[in-house]
């Protein structure tokens, strides 16, 4: 029965994901495990509060060094400290059991550390997937009972049909922007610049990178959890304002400088942006380039994860930017059965923290 199924599990207008008796995952809930998939604002949502409640704060080892780096747990009240005595960090795979619930974290490509939830009741298999696109790392949950599911790209109009030659495309701009201008730069954000930089060495290209100090923290804890890139440098080093002063390099900075960027010829300027369905690479200006590189599943890869994944019931999480419905639709017409939640607060039953739509 659906609506049995459905009584293990919850979404509140929060962005809180809860799941059977013991965890609310990505926003806060009075309960004992809170799980986090990945350090993006909207899935750290009442972090500080659930801080002093919980038992335990459970994330990958990336996204924990994550969350503090970028200041996402304030440093006031002894909340630094709490949260590093409650952080629990676990790794892919490994499995956790939390009364007679047990809990696994599967890697998601999305940002450095992501992960899926899988929670075993025992009687039932739920799967939740974050935020992901499919890629090497994303491992799909195999016949759960039930799939809660982001929506961001959930709408028919946002494919992205050149989506597996992108990396390509950056590779090309970054070595013509280097032999006409000396000097590339790339704007981006956290945890995304990274992933740039992992694909920019991987395919062979090894100029030197350089960042300011905070990009060049979060690329160490990149390097610290398994990614390779090597060779750069804090722009504020002696080594970093030599290589600034001969040039060859490429340059790494936060997109929200990218407004302020030098449009006279010194330096070939690329900004990544995930919102673009029309073409792989557009440009700007004379001197920059967007590059429509995306963190997101697109409209395909979402229908895709579902065939495969092969659940009983797929939730779609509508607490966050996306679109539920048409994926609703969407699905629907291929034979799946659907549930938006929250549905909305009219459907609240209050006593167990349930929505029955
Ligand atoms: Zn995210």
């Amino acid at each position: 029965m659906i609506s049995d199924l459905l009584k293990i599990i919850a979404i509140k207008p929060s962005g809180a994901v809860l799941i059977g008796k013991h965890f609310t995952i990505d926003g806060f809930e009075r309960r004992n495990i809170h799980v986090i998939t990945h350090a993006h604002a909207d899935h750290l949502g009442g972090l500080n509060q659930s801080v002093k409640y919980v038992e335990k704060i459970i994330a990958t080892p990336a996204t924990i060094d994550l969350i503090l780096e970028l200041g996402y747990v304030l440093n006031s009240n002894g909340l630094k400290a709490l949260f590093k005595r409650k952080a629990y960090p676990l790794s892919y795979h490994e499995k956790l059991m939390i009364g007679d619930e047990e809990l696994e974290l599967l890697p998601a490509h999305h940002i450095l550390g992501a992960s899926q939830v899988v929670v075993r009741t025992g009687k039932y298999v739920i799967g939740y997937t974050g935020d992901f696109k499919l890629g090497e790392e994303t491992e799909i949950i195999k016949e759960p009972d039930i799939l809660i599911m982001e929506t961001t790209y959930g709408d028919p109009n946002y494919r992205r049909p050149f989506k597996h030659y992108i990396e390509d495309f950056l590779v090309d701009l970054v070595f013509q922007g280097i032999e006409t201008m000396k000097r590339v730069v790339i704007y981006g954000y956290h945890g995304k610049l990274q992933e740039a930089m992992k694909i920019l060495r991987s395919k062979g290209v090894d100029y030197p990178f350089v960042m300011p100090p905070k990009i060049y923290r979060i690329t160490r804890i990149a390097e610290k959890h398994g990614y390779r890139i090597g060779e750069y440098y804090n722009s504020l080093s002696r080594e970093g304002r030599e290589i600034i002063r001969e040039g060859f390099y490429i340059y790494f900075d936060h997109m929200m400088r990218a407004k302020r960027r030098r449009l006279d010829g010194s330096r070939l300027n690329i900004v990544l942006s995930g919102w673009e369905f029309q073409q792989p690479v557009r440009r700007l200006d004379e001197y920059s380039w967007l590059v429509a590189m995306s963190d997101h599943a697109d409209f395909d890869e979402l229908i895709q994860y579902v065939e495969e994944s092969k659940p009983r019931i797929v939730v779609l999480d509508a607490s966050r930017q996306g679109s539920p419905k048409p994926l609703k639709r969407e699905l629907e017409k291929r034979g799946w059965r659907v549930v938006i939640l929250p549905v909305n607060d009219e459907y609240y039953i209050g006593i167990d923290n349930y929505y029955v739509g």
